[in-house]
């Protein structure tokens, strides 16, 4: 990764020193070896800062929406995941590919700092050694899917199976027990928001959850506000979710997020397909779920 990472930071180096853009997204060292954090590098001597690493996880795509109401022109780096929200951005109209000069990186898979954070805190009991990211064992496109400059060697995708597994599992279920599931599941949830923040698909400039007059969603942690956030929240991801796993990598409380998106994301392929989001953009065109006829001959919205 040493090379790769040297490569990152010509490339910024180059961008910036030229005016090809304003600001470079990468990410720079924090003050622990599992502390890998973004950094929005604005001339070559703070690209000197940039590193890619093992931990870096973090998804970019979603930082650039801190800079979708300037003319910046803006470079970064996509992995394959964060390339699908590029993609992702771009099709919601959220920036113009002129704006982006992507470096998409081939990915051999991530370490979560998370769970290294969690290990070195002591206060938790057996947490294992390894801090493999959950979300790379579900990985379809390690290989990012849109980019300007590629770097690194091709990876195959790597799918343990585990998720689909549980998602089959739960389909099985009669309706009274799914619903206790998703009770149970959604008990601990904090209404922290975190899985909404880390989320490149999230990006309604006022949020649903967020407004008062009038308050769509109460916001107290009950079982009937978690679970009408988080069917909210599901109806919102519907044929919009990447996958980048994001979500429920930063839940504090350990929500299994991705259940619920991988599900979302089978059946948009299933009734709308084939169709998976976020994998190939093409200038104009509209992804599922995003236009709707008068004359829809399905019953629903009308
Ligand atoms: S999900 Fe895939 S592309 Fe994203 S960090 Fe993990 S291995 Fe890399
Ligand atoms: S990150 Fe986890 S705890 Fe926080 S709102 Fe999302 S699901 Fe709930
Ligand atoms: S819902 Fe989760 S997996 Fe899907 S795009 Fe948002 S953060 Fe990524």
């Amino acid at each position: 990764m040493k090379e790769i990472s040297n490569k990152v930071k010509e490339i910024a180096s180059r961008l910036l020193s030229k005016g090809q853009v304003d600001v470079f997204l990468a990410w720079e060292k924090g003050n622990q070896d599992y502390l890998t954090r973004p950094l929005a590098a604005r001339t070559a001597e703070e690209a000197e800062r940039i590193v890619f690493d093992e931990y870096s996880i973090h998804n970019l795509s979603n930082y650039l929406l801190k800079f979708r109401d300037s003319q910046e022109k803006i470079g970064l780096v996509v992995k394959g995941c964060d390339s699908r929200g590029v993609i992702r951005l771009l099709e919601d109209n959220q920036f113009s590919r002129d704006r982006l000069y992507i470096v998409g990186v081939s990915c051999p898979g991530m370490k979560d700092p998370l769970k290294a954070i969690k290990r070195n805190s002591g206060l938790l009991q057996n947490i294992a050694e390894d801090d493999k990211a959950d979300k790379c064992s579900n990985c379809a496109y390690p290989n990012p899917l849109i980019y300007d400059e590629l770097l690194g060697s091709q990876q195959e995708p790597n799918m343990s199976g585990e998720r689909q597994a549980k998602i089959q599992e739960i389909e099985n279920m009669s309706p009274d027990d799914r619903y206790e599931f998703f009770r149970d599941t959604f008990e601990s949830c904090i209404r922290c928001y975190a899985c909404r923040q880390a989320c490149v698909a999230c990006n309604c400039r006022v949020c649903i959850f967020d407004e008062m007059r009038p308050q769509w969603v109460g916001r107290e942690n009950n079982e009937t506000d978690n679970l009408m956030y988080h069917l909210v929240r599901a109806y919102h991801m519907a044929g919009r979710c990447v996958e980048c796993g994001e979500c429920e990598r930063v839940c504090p409380v350990d929500i299994p997020l991705m259940l619920i998106n991988t599900k979302l994301a089978q059946d948009a392929n299933e009734f709308f397909g084939p169709y998976q989001a976020g994998i190939n953009f093409v200038e104009g065109a509209k992804p599922a779920l995003s236009v709707y006829r008068l004359d829809d001959p399905d019953e629903g919205f009308m």
